[in-house]
């Protein structure tokens, strides 16, 4: 990529400082609003800083601040969208019935616990008290 348009960039002889700082923010943005490559600079913050979340985005560039530069590249469909958080164990296969899992499932929700759910779960229990594991028991 040709950066020769840096050397033309207003902020090459500012304190760099006063892009990063609340309290310069005004002046970081005029000096943007006279720069004569703030096109180029566009669009090379947002390459660097593509599919950033805002969190991660720090500065003033071409007069836009972070939270700016982020709703830009949602616009632009270049910040995906943080998925959906789906509710939990959606998408979990339920244990079947004669499972441990599926007696405690019972138990949690206070439903009529089935005999071949009793029969796991006391196997389990057999197991346990012989090996100090349950383990064993599933895994056969
Ligand atoms: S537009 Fe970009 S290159 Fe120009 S002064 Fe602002 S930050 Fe620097
Ligand atoms: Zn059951």
């Amino acid at each position: 990529m040709n950066r020769d348009w840096e050397l033309r960039a207003v902020c090459r002889n500012l304190d760099p400082d006063i892009f990063f700082q609340n309290s310069t923010k005004a002046e970081a943005k005029a000096a943007c609003g006279r720069c004569p490559v703030r096109a180029e600079c566009f669009e090379a913050v947002m390459a660097r800083e593509e599919g950033l979340s805002v969190g991660y985005r720090d500065g003033i560039f071409a007069a836009l601040e972070p939270g700016e530069r982020a709703s830009l590249a949602v616009a632009r469909g270049q910040v995906r969208k943080p998925p959906k958080k789906k509710p939990r164990g959606a998408g979990r296969k339920q244990a079947e019935c004669g499972t441990r899992a599926a007696y405690h499932r019972h138990q949690r929700k206070g439903e009529p616990i089935d005999q071949a759910c009793k029969d796991a779960h006391a196997l389990g229990n057999r197991e346990y008290r012989r090996t100090g594991s349950t383990k064993v028991a599933t895994a056969r």
